[in-house]
Formats: structure tokens, C-alpha cells, sequence
């Protein structure tokens, strides 16, 4: 997706070979009318895949999220990365080791919310390497809820998540594939 290249190059700063930071319009500060547009690629992309639901994970997927489901007619489900007490009975969870703090945390998801009966489209602001996205696919499919696909919205293609995701048989959509990073240079890629 151009416009979000666009902005990456403007706006993105390469912290080393493999971080990159985009605070000023994903990540702290949100640039709604990117939102908007990134929701409608994805909408478009997914439009013929049945989807009912749009899953994402707190808090960085939610505004992408949000814009997507909305193009799309359906709800949007935050998986949460703490348990909370009111959700307690009627939860699925699974482990997820953070790429970028080197932490793990417990995903979770209410069964209220993805049944047998959806179809899901996970969405996330980065892939790296596929940690949080398989986690989703194990929650969703827990549910009995089939994947759609998962969309990102920066995937940085020299790590292994598109390859782990496109193994385990799952469908990836990258608006933008960052080839390479580090001090002022991030690049892009095309290629599969
Ligand atoms: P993965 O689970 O694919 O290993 O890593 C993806 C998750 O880690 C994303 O949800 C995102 O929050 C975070 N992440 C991974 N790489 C980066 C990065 O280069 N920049 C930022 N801002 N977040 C990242």
C-alpha cells in the first residue's frame, strides 16, 4: 500500500537492523485518516473470504482494527494480553513471547465473543516473527471459529512470521514488507 509506505518513509525511524518505530501515526499517536484508509485495503483485499469477525490484540491492532470491521459490516474483538477478573469462567488462553520487550504474556479471548460459526480476520500492526499472529490462529481456532487470513500492516519480511504463518497453511496480506532496516534506511520488497 503506497500511502503507508509513503508515511513510513517520512515518519518511520529505524531504531537498529530490526526495530523499527512508528510512533507518530500507529503505535502512540494514531493518524485516523490512514486508519480509514488502511480499514478500507483491508476490506477490500478480504472482501470475498465470508469474514464475521475482525480479531485483533491490544492495544496497537485496535485502530487498524476498528476501521477494518467497519468497512466490512461485522464486530472487531480485542484478544487481551492480561486476564481480567470479569472475564475469569468462559476463557481461552495461550502464551505469546514478545518480540519487542522479550517477555511473555497470556492471550486471551471470551468464548462469548467467536463460535463455530465465524470466520475471522486477524489483524496486527507488525509481523515479526509471527509470535502474536499463530496465537490468534490458536485462540480463534480453540473457539471453532475458520481463519480467513491475517492482515498487517508493516511485515518485516527478513524475519520468519510470514514463513511460520504460510507453513501452518494460513493466508498473510502485508500492506507494506520492510526489506531492510537500519541507520536511515528502511527499504521494502514486492517479493514473495
Ligand atoms: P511477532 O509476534 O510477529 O514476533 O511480533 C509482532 C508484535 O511485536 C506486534 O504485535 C508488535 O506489537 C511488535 N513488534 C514487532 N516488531 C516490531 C517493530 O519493529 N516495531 C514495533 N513498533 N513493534 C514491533
Amino acid at each position: 500500500m503506497k500511502r503507508l509506505e509513503d508515511k513510513i518513509l517520512a515518519e518511520g525511524l529505524a531504531l537498529s537492523e530490526t526495530i523499527l518505530k512508528v510512533d507518530s501515526f500507529i503505535n502512540h499517536q494514531v493518524d485516523p485518516i490512514l486508519m480509514y484508509e488502511i480499514g478500507q485495503d483491508f476490506a477490500d483485499h478480504f472482501k470475498n473470504s465470508g469474514i464475521t469477525k475482525v480479531l485483533t490484540i491490544e492495544s496497537s491492532g485496535i485502530a487498524p482494527a476498528v476501521f477494518t470491521a467497519m468497512a466490512l459490516n461485522v464486530p472487531m474483538i480485542i484478544l487481551k494480553k492480561q486476564t481480567s477478573k470479569i472475564l475469569k469462567d468462559h476463557i481461552l488462553q495461550t502464551n505469546i513471547t514478545s518480540f519487542t520487550k522479550g517477555t511473555s504474556y497470556e492471550l486471551t479471548l471470551s468464548k462469548d465473543y467467536v463460535s463455530d460459526a465465524d470466520t475471522v480476520l486477524i489483524i496486527d500492526d507488525f509481523l515479526a516473527n509471527g509470535e502474536a499472529a499463530m496465537g490468534a490462529i490458536r485462540l480463534a481456532e480453540a473457539a471453532g471459529a475458520k481463519i480467513a487470513g491475517v492482515g498487517i500492516l508493516i511485515e518485516k519480511a527478513f524475519q520468519n512470521g510470514r514463513q511460520r504463518i504460510i507453513s501452518a497453511g494460513y493466508h498473510v496480506y502485508s500492506q507494506a514488507r520492510v526489506s531492510k532496516l537500519g541507520k536511515d534506511i528502511i527499504e521494502f520488497t514486492d517479493a514473495d
